[in-house]
C-alpha cells in the first residue's frame, strides 16, 4: 500500500528535489547546528547559557536557549512544512534534533546528576501561545504547540500552557528593539487554570525567533509570579532578521 501511494504521490527532498523522503540524506547530513551563544548578547557562550553579564541585568529572564539549527534554506523549508501542512514526519526529524540537542547540553546534564535538583525541580514543557483570532482565523493551528507536545511525548514530560496571549501583536521582525518591547507590552498574562508550585523548571518551546524578546516576555510574566521557577528555552533556528 505504502508503495502504491510512493508512486503515485512521489515525494521529493525539499533541498536538491531529488525523489526522496521530505528531506534526502545528503541534504539532512548538511544541516548544522546554530553556533552556541548568549540568548541576550550573541556573543559565544557554552551550551547556549546567559553569559555571566547578561545574568546580572534585572530584565532578562531566561537561563539559556538552544538552537539546534543554523537558519538555512533547507531549515526554513521544513518550519514551513510544520506551519502550513502540519507534516508529521518533519515533525518528529525537528522534535528528534531537539531531544539531541537537549542531550548533549552539559549544563542539563549535570542538573540531571544531581538528585537534589531533580526532586526539587519537576521539569514541564510549555510554548508560544498564539492569540485565539490567529490560531482559529490565520493558521488553524500553533505550530510551536505542535512541537512542544511532540516533544512532551518523546521526553515523556507534561506539555502546559502557562500563560494566554492576551492581545494581537504585529509581527516581531520588522520592529526596532524598542518598538517590539512595546508590541509585546500586556500581550501575555499568566493562565490561572495551570497551577504551578513555583520550583519548577520550565521549557519553553518555539519554531524560529528572530529576537528572544517574545520569549522573554513570557519568562518575565511567569518569574515575577514565582522568582525560582528556572526557564529556558529551546528554538528550532534563529532567523537574523
Ligand atoms: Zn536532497
Ligand atoms: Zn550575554
Amino acid at each position: 500500500m505504502h508503495n502504491i501511494i510512493n508512486r503515485l504521490f512521489p515525494k521529493h527532498c525539499i533541498s536538491c528535489s531529488q525523489q526522496w523522503d521530505y528531506l534526502c540524506l545528503p541534504c539532512k547530513r548538511k544541516l548544522s547546528p546554530h553556533p552556541e551563544i548568549c540568548p541576550y548578547c550573541h556573543r559565544a557562550s557554552k551550551d547556549y547559557a546567559t553569559c555571566l553579564d547578561c545574568k546580572m541585568e534585572k530584565e532578562n529572564y531566561l537561563e539559556w536557549i538552544i538552537i539546534p539549527f543554523a537558519y538555512t534554506d533547507e531549515v526554513k523549508k521544513l518550519i514551513l512544512k510544520v506551519k502550513y501542512y502540519h507534516k508529521k514526519d518533519v515533525i518528529n526529524f525537528l522534535v528528534d534534533r531537539m531531544i539531541i540537542a537537549l542531550q548533549t547540553n552539559q549544563i542539563l546534564q549535570q542538573n540531571l546528576e544531581n538528585p537534589a535538583f531533580c526532586t526539587l525541580h519537576s521539569a514541564l514543557i510549555s510554548f508560544v501561545p498564539s492569540h485565539r483570532y490567529r490560531r482559529l482565523f490565520v493558521k488553524g493551528y500553533n505550530q510551536s504547540e505542535l512541537l512542544a507536545k511532540n516533544l512532551a511525548s518523546k521526553l515523556s514530560l507534561e506539555c502546559k500552557q502557562f500563560v494566554r496571549k492576551t492581545k494581537r501583536t504585529k509581527s516581531q521582525a520588522q520592529l526596532s528593539r524598542a518598538g517590539r518591547l512595546k508590541n509585546l507590552k500586556g500581550a501575555f498574562s499568566l493562565d490561572s487554570k495551570n497551577s504551578l508550585n513555583g520550583n519548577e523548571t520550565i521549557l519553553l518551546v518555539d519554531d524560529v525567533t528572530t529576537t528572544w524578546s517574545t520569549l522573554n516576555q513570557i519568562a518575565k510574566v511567569i518569574k515575577t509570579e514565582f522568582p525560582k521557577i528556572k526557564i529556558r528555552g529551546i528554538v528550532i533556528a534563529r532567523h537574523m532578521g
